[in-house]
């Protein structure tokens, strides 16, 4: 693309300054995670629940324990929405959530919630694909850069009429756990956390990219559960995210949540997090 104002003399000198971080993280008070690993030794499975392909289950998780997704009968992408069980107005936000811990989540990151209580709803206490890194395309595991495959997207590229987008199946779930109709149920949606999803940005041309998910069957990433939750977790229909989604194509398998409860007194010196301090005055 030719440029329509002319490049300054010093156009490379500006370039070449150093990037500082928006937001350093050393002042966030960090988890408590030895306490938490402590209490995940005495927990016991209370149950799961097996997500479909192409479609999307709601869970509830109590304040004080662990819910864990599984790979289990081959690699698969998941698209994780998550609400304040008493009131959904409070729900994950991923925009802050990546302006605080980056691109990509992995143990130690929390999953922060939305104006104005923000804070922690779920923390991230396990991952069996840490050791992924960064890989040389720039591409890495569980992202908060996406937004959630939708209808809408696929319209507007393709004129498609396609149901079983992540955001369908979120909203088909979310329907029918709260018994409302889809047009009430769909607003709560929101953008997910990617599970399992290997995604980036091109460096030459700044786009979104995905490609085959590394997760296989046994691998799992494991919540504490800060707030009462409720949770739902979609199967994307684009599988391992290799090629495709919005449609059928891709071979999809199912995911497994499981929830666990550790023992009375585990958790002694923790309790969920307060809504935020801010005293929301605005200056008047
Ligand atoms: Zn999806």
């Amino acid at each position: 693309m030719s440029h329509t104002f002319p490049v300054p003399p010093d156009a490379e000198d500006r370039r070449a300054v150093a990037p500082v971080i928006c937001y350093p993280t050393e002042t966030l008070p960090p988890p408590p995670m030895a306490l938490f690993a402590t209490a995940r030794k005495t927990a016991r499975k209370t149950g799961e629940i097996l997500v479909p392909p192409r479609e999307a289950r709601c869970f509830r998780v109590p304040a004080g324990q662990f819910f864990r997704i599984c790979s289990v009968d081959g690699p698969q992408v998941g698209d994780l929405n998550l609400w304040n069980a008493h009131d959904l107005s409070e729900r994950f936000y991923s925009g802050k959530t990546r302006a605080l811990h980056g691109t990509h989540l992995t143990r130690g990151d929390r999953m922060w919630s939305s104006f104005p209580a923000m804070r922690p709803m779920a923390t991230i206490t396990e991952d069996t694909l840490e050791w992924y890194g960064i890989d040389p395309y720039g591409g890495a595991v569980h992202d908060v850069i996406g937004t959630r495959c939708d209808p809408y997207t696929g319209n507007l590229l393709s004129g498609t009429q396609y149901h079983h987008c992540c955001h369908s199946n979120l909203t088909r779930a979310l329907a029918d756990e709260l018994g409302l109709p889809e047009q009430e149920a769909e607003p709560h949606v929101h953008d997910v956390l990617n599970v399992f999803m290997c995604t980036g940005f091109t460096r030459d041309t700044g786009q979104y990219f995905m490609k085959a998910s590394p997760v296989r069957p046994g691998d799992h990433i494991e919540f504490f559960a800060e707030i009462d939750l409720l949770g739902a977790l979609s199967a994307c229909p684009g599988g391992d995210c290799g090629a495709e989604h919005s449609s059928d194509t891709a071979v999809c398998h199912p995911l497994k949540v499981e929830i666990y409860r550790p023992d009375e007194g585990t958790l002694t010196g923790w309790s969920p997090p307060p809504v935020n301090g801010y005293d929301r005055s605005h200056g008047r």
